[in-house]
């Protein structure tokens, strides 16, 4: 699942080229067509796809962001801001093309579902293996609260300390290390295969108790954490499984994964440990990790 460096990437690949352009016409795969009609909210959220296709001609895209594992592009139509949302899910992907033959990999030009038509005959392909992305089309974060009490940016200044606050509350202190930092009201887009590289970084095991965790310890945690993101943002974020920036380029960082789904630790060479925490496989070292 595409986590915050990856996601950084594929915003940072669409930027220059996407800023400024006009959306011409949208197409939806019948694929979410049939799915939507049969009241599955697959990929287009809180909209119908009339609606949806009707809204977007003539919206200029004014600037694209990054908000925790979220695409935003910010509209404007008529002198009214308007938010694209974008989710990539576990295996969304975006595609700016001229012609869907230009995406190679056939698993993802097999599963374009929504097509964004702009100016000169450009396109901007949204596409997605397996449908649990997220489109959603707002005037602005605040008609959809859960945008709202996501933490700050990681690299925010205010993010450490709404992180260490989060820690001494009575709802979070008992939870396991590994699902606290994972949850994203505690730390933004910091999901399992980071916080699995940044537990082992400092040698902590996945599933000590938060209040088992002196402040000091907490606060390296989150540096590490931080040391992390945005290493893999230098390194083009990890490609596992369906994951791919633009135009299906790949990332490097996977190679610099330390425990992330090795089978032996790379310190002391025993077999690594799996164990479900939070509802999400841990791999740690049983031997290293404290
Ligand atoms: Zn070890």
């Amino acid at each position: 699942m595409p986590e915050l460096p990856e996601v950084e990437g594929v915003v940072r690949s669409l930027r220059p080229i996407a800023t400024g352009k006009t959306i011409q016409s949208v197409d939806v795969s019948e694929t979410i067509i049939t799915s939507k009609a049969n009241g599955k909210e697959a990929i287009i959220k809180g909209a119908d796809v009339d609606v949806f296709k009707e809204a977007l001609p003539q919206m200029m895209i004014e600037r694209i962001d990054r908000r925790s594992k979220y695409i935003y592009f910010h509209l404007m139509k008529d002198g009214i801001p308007h938010l694209l949302v974008s989710h990539l899910g576990m295996s969304g992907a975006w595609f700016y093309v001229r012609n869907l033959h230009e995406i190679e990999e056939e698993k993802f030009k097999r599963h374009s579902h929504v097509i964004f038509h702009l100016e000169e005959g450009d396109m901007l392909v949204y596409a997605d293996i397996r449908r649990f992305g997220e489109l959603r089309l707002l005037e602005s974060e605040a008609d959809h609260p859960p945008l709202l009490l996501m933490a700050p940016e990681p690299f925010d200044q205010d993010a450490l300390d709404h992180y260490l606050a989060m820690s001494i509350l009575p709802k979070y202190e008992n939870k396991a290390i590994k699902e606290f930092i994972m949850d994203g009201h505690v730390v933004s887009g910091c999901g399992n295969i980071y916080a699995t590289e940044a537990l082992f970084r400092l040698r902590m095991h996945p599933a000590r108790k938060v209040k088992r965790i002196s402040k000091e310890r907490k606060i390296q945690l989150f540096n590490e954490i931080v040391i992390v993101l945005l290493d893999s943002i230098e390194n083009g974020g990890s490609t596992i499984s369906d994951y791919r920036s633009i135009n299906g380029e790949a990332g490097n960082m996977q190679n610099r994964l330390q425990m992330y789904g090795k089978k032996n630790c790379p310190i002391c060479g025993r077999k690594t440990l799996q164990k479900t925490i939070g509802g999400r496989t841990s791999t740690y070292c049983g031997t290293c990790q404290k």
